[in-house]
């Protein structure tokens, strides 16, 4: 023992000999840019005090399968698209720079790689249950009719009960699993417009609970019209809707909220007068609403200028009805279809405009001056099997195919063929990715278009989710609370205690 000791001291000695030579770092790494730039990180970081007031608003941030290859390649294509850009790499994310970051373990009570059902109930209510689960516990079964017994109360529903105004809003189906368990308990995902004949009148359908049962919600924007009216009326853009109970639920909304408005449209979103209004339902499609790459801005308001107005009613709620605050979940919910579909680009375009929506965030509470009273958390449901892979050189096209260190050549896997940075371990791949065991050549593909589905080694009809931790960002009041690997389910207790939302009144309450 004392041997080792003496060693240590002596290589101790040695350091501090040589240290003591340097009178100062050299120039060279001084004078490095990067060098600069990462040292003011830290001095800034040093002096950001994080308040540790509550958090009269609260905004949660989800993107629906924004794992952390999909934020790093995101942040890389939007950095190239940048004429400025130094390649694309070093660019960030508008939520990559918020204080405080964790790692959040995603998988559900039975399910190793969760679902989006599993995993918000987990984020909203600070319990963790199974898939295809919406806002109930785990001592459930999925396809359970009965479920009033096991309802986990949502954050929104505490939110209500502090006097805050609340709001939703989604890309995807406002009566999908995401959106869905901030106000909904339903055994199974999918009963978005009816229940089986098995749980009639025991159970309502997402749709109808969502209207005739949750928390009286201020802003409920997305698509799944089709969910709200029934199945023999043909709705604005010519579908039908999905209701075999005959009930419209956009009349009985209306109904309800005399002076709210309804909107389906950017005509009608537009049109919305943030001083007047405190309630709004916008079904801007019969189902998902359009990729951020396909949508027409005449037609469909984009993730970003929702959640402006969003924050506007909810503001003007907060000051005509004289409500606390506000809470409110934002989602990007087709990051995940696109990932589904093998389709990075689209999946890319998407968790840019969910950038560009946290920016607009920012800049809307900045401007009503709230921006320092509302803790923003940025984070996803879960993960896909999305890689970026190879040593493609700095600035490569990130959708394109891999080119090496000092060559304008693609590089060459071992069947002698090119291929792409981007890919997933599962999907439907490019046609036949794997045609009768043989790699399909890219050579003649332009990867970078649009409709290009990234090549996958499994081939499944619908690329599967991934099981590894996805990243949490926080910044405002007692966003230190978010920091380590964390279970997903701490998000609501961080919320919770940030916001005083008296979850823990309620414990053993009916
Ligand atoms: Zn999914």
């Amino acid at each position: 023992m004392k041997r080792m000791v003496t060693a240590s001291a002596a290589a101790i000695s040695v350091i501090l000999a040589s240290a003591s030579h340097a009178a100062a770092l050299p120039e060279y790494q001084t004078n490095s840019a990067w060098y600069s730039q990462a040292a003011t990180v830290v001095s800034d970081r040093a002096t950001t005090s994080t308040a540790s007031t509550t958090a009269k608003n609260v905004i949660v941030f989800v993107g629906d399968g924004m794992g952390i290859s999909t934020q790093t390649a995101a942040r890389i294509l939007e950095g190239q698209s940048k004429v400025d850009n130094q390649g694309g790499e070093e660019n960030y994310l508008s939520f990559e720079t918020f204080p405080h970051t964790a790692l959040a373990k995603t998988y559900n009570t039975d399910q190793q790689t969760p679902d989006s059902a599993g995993t918000m109930t987990a984020m909203m209510s600070g319990a963790k249950t199974k898939a295809g689960m919406i806002g109930v516990s785990d001592n459930i079964n999925r396809g359970d009719c009965e479920v009033s017994h096991e309802r986990l109360l949502t954050a929104l529903e505490l939110a209500t009960l502090q006097n805050k105004a609340t709001g939703v809003v989604s890309t995807a189906r406002i009566t999908h699993a995401t959106p869905a368990a901030t106000y909904a308990h339903i055994s199974d995902r999918n009963w978005e417009a009816s229940v089986p004949e098995e749980c009639e009148g025991k159970v309502s359908d997402i749709a109808y609970q969502l209207i005739h049962q949750a928390a009286d919600i201020n802003v409920i924007m997305g698509g799944g019209r089709r969910n709200f009216i029934p199945d023999s009326v043909e709705g604005p853009e010519g579908s039908n809707g999905r209701r075999t109970d005959g009930n419209n639920l956009i009349e009985d909304w209306q109904s309800f909220n005399s002076k709210g408005q309804y909107v389906w449209n950017s005509e009608g979103f537009n049109a919305i007068d943030t001083h007047t209004t405190s309630k709004v339902l916008g079904l801007f499609n019969s189902s998902h609403m359009e990729y951020e790459a396909d949508r027409d801005d005449a037609d469909e308001p984009s993730l970003s200028a929702m959640t402006e107005k969003a924050i506007e009613v909810l503001l003007n709620a907060n000051s005509q009805q004289d409500q606390q605050g506000f809470f409110l979940v934002v989602e990007s919910g087709r990051i995940d279809h696109a990932h589904h579909g093998g389709n990075a680009a689209r999946s890319l375009q998407d968790t840019i405009e969910y950038s560009n929506a946290v920016t607009s965030a920012i800049e809307t509470l900045t401007a009503a001056g709230e921006l320092d009273d509302t803790l923003i958390i940025v984070t996803a449901d879960h993960s896909h099997v999305f890689t970026m892979a190879g040593y493609p050189k700095r600035g490569n096209p990130i959708l394109g195919l891999v080119v090496g260190v000092g060559s304008d050549d693609p590089s060459l896997a071992n069947d002698d063929k090119p291929y792409t940075t981007l890919g997933y371990a599962n999907g439907p791949g490019v046609g036949a990715s794997f045609d009768a065991g043989v790699r399909g050549d890219l050579s003649a593909l332009n990867t970078s278009a649009i409709d290009y589905q990234q090549q996958a080694l499994v081939p499944t009809s619908s690329e599967t989710h991934a099981g590894e931790d996805v990243a949490v960002f926080a910044m405002g009041p007692q966003s230190y609370l978010i920091q380590g690997a964390i279970e997903q389910s701490v998000i609501f207790h961080a919320i919770n205690q940030a916001a005083s939302l008296g979850g823990n009144a309620y414990v053993g309450k009916e």
